[in-house]
């Protein structure tokens, strides 16, 4: 049997937070099953790469280059900080960082590539490589038995770059022959999230915070226990903290509302980790690595029960109306057209109603690529943009939850279907007078 557990980039931000992922390990161990350790890049440092990758690709050079040293500073002053008395190990590590970071400078001295996306994917994954390779430096000095090893040799993805797709099977069997041996001997393979490998030996990524959906493929993969994701929140909450005051915890939910919650905006998984536990039944239980005695909000296979209001909020959506440029009705296949375009940007599609003589579409507005579907349909259709605004989510809202929600916030759109409510809207600045 294995349990899966996966931190997240707070869990590893500094030293102190090295130090507690050690003591949660040694605290939680079980006899009757192995481990496993999945564990993102440092908090931030894949934002610091992102824009390390756009001045390289843009051909600024000596800017990367002055990023990738700060970046390396940072990484570096942990590992002083971790190993100040162990001067052996210290200096071993800081020599396998050395070869990491020199990698990424061959990368951005080079000549960029016609694609960003593909030249991201081969200079990101360096983020969880430095990670993981301080934790398990650290964490066999403390005694545990961790093996590292390189996603990039068992997750198998095509080359949709920034956004790669799991080869199962291949991945499956990979998985199997590499993991299965270690844990059966009770050693702990420690391994990176979100990145993986194409079959022509290319880095790939599995979209932002894809690091959870790792855990989860691996469940999968291994027929695992269990999958403990722990985090710098309690659990589960109904709403984001950072918009909302003190939401409550849910102690336990189904797949199917964490699936709705996370692929409407709730930030605190990834939306694709759900699917996979789903088909094999592994609980899933997001846990505080801040109070790692209290038990977390445990995700599982649950009768539908009542629920608390849930409410998530997707920002940076635009809103399409379209209609024919002859006013006849919208058919079938102007849709049918429209979704070509859609298809083809990787455009993503949260909400969409049609009426009489217009077609609407709520859309996440990324990458400028409303402005490019806007370009391309515009001669065919005449098109309404309506940007900056927010989805929201509600799920078994009260009346009261509803006001309290829309609050200084101007309903453009709204949908119903069964307990969950999708509003489009507009953030006011100011509040209407009223007489
Ligand atoms: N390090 C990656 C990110 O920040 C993946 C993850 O944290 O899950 O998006
Ligand atoms: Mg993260």
């Amino acid at each position: 049997m294995t349990d899966i557990h996966k931190f997240g980039g707070a869990s590893v931000r500094d030293a102190q937070a090295i130090r507690r992922v050690a003591e949660i390990l040694q605290q939680h161990s079980d006899q009757k099953a192995a481990r496993l350790l999945v564990v993102s890049a440092m908090a931030k440092t894949t934002n610091a790469l992102e824009e390390i990758a756009q001045a390289g690709f843009a051909g600024k050079t000596e800017e990367s280059f002055g990023m990738l040293n700060r970046l390396r500073s940072w990484h570096e002053a942990v590992v002083e900080e971790l190993f100040a008395e162990r001067p052996k190990e210290k200096q071993s590590l800081l020599a396998e960082l050395n070869d990491l970071f020199v990698e990424a400078e061959w990368l951005l001295e080079e000549e960029p590539p016609q694609n960003y996306d593909f030249f991201y994917d081969q200079l990101i994954p360096l983020g969880e490589l430095l990670s993981t390779r301080i934790l398990a430096a650290w964490l066999k000095t403390e005694g545990l038995p961790v093996v590292w090893l390189d996603a990039r040799d068992f997750i198998r993805t095509d080359d949709s770059f920034r956004e790669a797709h799991i080869l199962w099977e291949e991945t499956i069997s990979r998985c199997r022959q590499q993991l299965t041996p270690l844990l059966k001997e009770n050693k702990i393979p420690l391994t990176q999230g979100f990145i993986g490998s194409t079959s022509d030996n290319y880095n790939s990524t599995l979209g932002r915070e894809g690091s959870d959906y790792t855990a989860a493929v691996l469940a999968y993969a291994l027929d695992a226990r269990c999958v403990h994701i722990w985090k710098d929140v309690p659990g589960v909450l109904t709403a984001d903290p950072r918009i909302f005051e003190n939401p409550p915890r849910l102690d336990r939910l189904s797949y199917r509302e964490a699936i709705e919650m996370t692929y409407y905006g709730a930030q605190v998984l990834h939306p694709k980790t759900i699917k996979p536990l789903q088909n094999k039944n592994i609980p899933l239980e997001v846990r505080s690595f801040l109070q790692p005695e209290r038990a977390g909000s445990l995700i599982q296979n649950e009768a539908e029960e009542t629920y608390p209001p849930i409410i998530s909020i997707k920002r940076q959506q635009a809103l399409l109306q379209i209609s024919t440029r002859d006013f006849s009705f919208v058919a079938e296949q102007h849709i049918s057209l429209l979704f070509q375009h859609i298809a083809r940007l990787h455009l993503r599609v949260n909400l969409m109603q049609n009426s009489a003589i217009s077609f609407s579409l709520c859309l996440s507005d990324q990458d400028g690529k409303i402005e490019r579907l806007v370009e391309e349909i515009q001669e065919l259709f005449k098109v309404q943009v309506q940007r900056h605004l927010e989805l929201i989510n509600l799920r078994h809202a009260r009346p009261e939850t509803r006001e309290e929600v829309l609050k200084n916030r101007l309903v453009l759109l709204e949908q119903r279907l069964g307990n969950t409510v999708q509003l489009v809207v507009k953030k006011l600045e100011k509040v209407k007078y009223k007489n």
